[in-house]
């Protein structure tokens, strides 16, 4: 079976600030380190389960951010930017299944570490049919409309319960637990590492026996977001097919998950260039 994975940086064990996952942060060559120490550790639990082949997608900013000499040398790597989809970039119906390894909360959350949806500066709400969705939900959805699971979630106590309520029985490993949106009390790196690789052993594992479904919300998908202001709202709204709902809120129904992403990255890619 040939695994997927696709790597955030906000649900790493010991992230809790934007020092340390901005390029220019302070901190941010040590969370990059813990972030590609994890992508190994889900890496060789994939391995161990059997995988024949690992797909790694670095899926955080610029999307540069994996130390690719200390990268498990039986995967390969997708890195930079721009990507048509994203953080789920090369997925495809040859995958038996998708692990979400340093994923956060979706924007609004209550005490989930760094929460956004895609890019907080422009989207202060993603719905989808009505229910928020995280990116969790938008990229498990896109990997569902190709037949593949999501076998694992890990990052903050919030995300991995966001993630249950979304997937079902899927494994998670809570990293740390969020007291506030940047405030965690955390597993040690090394330990957080070692539930990784366990869980993405049973994922995978489980995967093989069919025990995860594909996340297939009800299509047509009715996308409702949130700007952070009229700006925004006013940029996005150029994409044919958008409807404006009141000031800053944009609708768009979509055929399927694909099509979601893509006109939601158009949306914020619009909307990003009225920031000052
Ligand atoms: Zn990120």
């Amino acid at each position: 079976m040939q695994v997927y994975i696709s790597v955030d940086m906000e649900g790493v064990a010991g992230v809790v600030h934007v020092d340390q996952t901005r390029r220019t942060g302070h901190d941010y060559a040590q969370a990059r380190k813990w972030m590609t120490a994890e992508a190994n550790a889900a890496i060789a639990g994939a391995f161990d389960a059997g995988a024949t082949a690992v797909l790694v997608n670095d899926s955080h900013g610029d999307m540069r951010n994996l130390l690719l000499d200390e990268l498990d040398v039986r995967a390969e790597v997708i890195s930079g930017s721009l990507k048509p989809q994203a953080m789920v970039q090369g997925i495809s119906p040859e995958f038996g299944v998708a692990l979400f390894v340093g994923y956060h909360a979706g924007a609004r959350s209550r005490a989930g570490i760094l929460d956004h949806t895609y890019y907080g500066a422009v989207v202060a709400r993603c719905r989808v049919g009505g229910r928020d969705f995280s990116e969790t939900a938008l990229n498990a959805a896109v990997c569902g409309m190709l037949g593949i699971p999501v076998g694992l979630v890990t990052g903050d106590s919030t995300t991995c319960a966001q993630a249950r309520e979304l997937l079902g029985d899927v494994e998670t490993v809570e990293v740390k637990d969020a007291i506030t949106r940047y405030a965690a009390r955390h597993l040690a790196p090394a330990k957080a590492r070692e539930r990784i690789r366990e869980a993405a052993t049973r994922a995978v594992r489980r995967a093989r026996q069919g025990d995860f479904k594909p996340f297939l919300p009800q299509a047509p998908l009715e996308l409702e977001v949130e700007f952070a202001n009229s700006a925004c709202a006013d940029a996005a709204e150029l994409v044919p097919g958008s409807r404006r709902q009141d000031g800053v809120t944009l609708g768009y129904t979509a055929p399927d998950a694909g099509l979601l992403l893509r006109v939601f990255r158009a949306w914020i890619l619009l909307a990003s260039t009225t920031l000052t």
